[in-house]
This record gives C-alpha cells, structure tokens and sequence, in this order.
C-alpha cells in the first residue's frame, strides 16, 4: 500500500456536503487541501456502475488536471426493500430539469417502499468509497458502511442529500438531527477514513 508522502492533496468533488466531511476527517493529519472547484476542475462523467469504479473516475481526472494527489468520494444509499436501490445511482434519483432536487429524490424513495408495502424497519445503508489516487496512475481504494433505516416524514435540517430520512443504527435521531461534529465520526466516510489512515496516512 502507498503511503501519502506529499502534504496537500485536491479533494475531487464539488459535493459542499462531502467537502465538509472529508476536511474535517483530514483536519488532524495536517494535510492541506483545496477542492477541485477552487483550482477550476469541472466533474467528469460518472460512468461506472460501482461506487469504486466512479470514486477512481473522479480521483484520477482531478489527480491529472492538478498535478496533485487526489482524493474522491462516491457514494450513496441502498435500500434493501428496493434491492439496493438507489444505490450508484442515489444523486441521479434527484435529477429534475432544474437541477438537483434531494426532497424529490427522498419522496421518491419513500413512495417506492409505499407501493410495495415494504415491511417496517425500512432496512437501508449508506456506502462510501473513497479512492486516493496520485498522478502517475497508481491508486488506493477503501470501503465503508453504516447500516440503518429510512424512516418518514423527514426530520431535521442539518447534514445534505439522504440524510433527513436516515435514521442509523443505535440511535433515535437522523443525520441531519445532528450537529457535524456528531454525524461525522458515524458516517460510512469515516467507516473508510479509517481503513485509509490505517493505509497511507500511518
Ligand atoms: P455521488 O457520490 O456524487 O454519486 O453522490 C452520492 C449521493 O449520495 C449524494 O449526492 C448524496 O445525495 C448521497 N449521499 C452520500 N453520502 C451521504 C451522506 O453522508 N448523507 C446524505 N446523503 C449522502
């Protein structure tokens, strides 16, 4: 496994919600970064039909524009009563002719479950790869998870995306009934935080 030897890396994503994460995970390890936005890398497609293939996608564009490591984020929720479903596809589920819209894509999902009865609890689980890549080509890849279910109506308004409607295991409240600072060591980003400290950052 390749350790990360330099001392800034990109952070390949224009997600504000993910961008937050991922800083505040790196914040103790003294690696500086700036996000592919700030040094004006657009989004490449995400044509891949697995969280790894897409993170490796997005962390190796941003790694050849920059010159850079780049570190990239795909993710998503799968909900067991749809078989896995949206799953890669969670950010398309939110697609509207005006952009974006993640109050859509959580009715969406709870209408789905509604027309098949799904039974309660709504099994569900957020996934995450994060994929390190350096400009040579070389890349790392690790996995995470957090287990939980999607609960309705929507409660809270912290957080972004899925997170009024996931409600994780061990506790009452949804992602986006808590603060950052109390989400951020739960989620299935620092699920695959760890697995790269242990990795490249150690
Ligand atoms: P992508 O990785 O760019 O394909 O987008 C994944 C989508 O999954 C995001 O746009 C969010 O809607 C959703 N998602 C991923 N992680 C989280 C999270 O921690 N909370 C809520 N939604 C998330």
């Amino acid at each position: 496994m390749r350790k990360l030897t330099e001392t800034k890396i990109v952070l390949a994503s224009h997600n504000q919600g993910k961008l937050g994460e991922i800083q505040l995970l790196l914040l103790p390890f003294g690696v500086m970064c700036v996000s592919a936005g700030e040094l004006s890398i657009d989004e490449p497609a995400e044509t891949e039909s697995t969280f790894s293939g897409n993170a490796r996608i997005k962390a190796h564009y941003a790694s050849r524009a920059s010159g850079l490591p780049a570190l990239s984020d795909d993710s998503g929720i799968s909900v067991d009563a749809l078989n896995g479903a949206p799953g890669v596809y969670t950010a398309d589920w939110a697609e509207t002719l005006g952009g974006r819209n993640f109050n859509l894509a959580m009715k969406r999902v709870w209408d789905k479950l509604e027309e098949c009865d799904a039974p309660k609890p709504r099994l569900a689980q957020f996934n995450c790869t994060l994929c390190l890549a350096w400009p040579d080509g070389h890349d790392e890849i690790f996995a995470g998870v957090v287990p939980g279910q999607v609960i309705w109506p929507m409660r809270g308004k912290h957080g972004f995306g899925f997170d009024p409607v996931f409600q994780p295991d061990g506790y009452k409240k949804t992602f986006a009934e808590m603060l950052p600072e109390e989400k951020g060591p739960l989620t299935h980003r620092a699920d695959a935080f760890t697995k790269l400290v242990a990795g490249c950052l150690d």
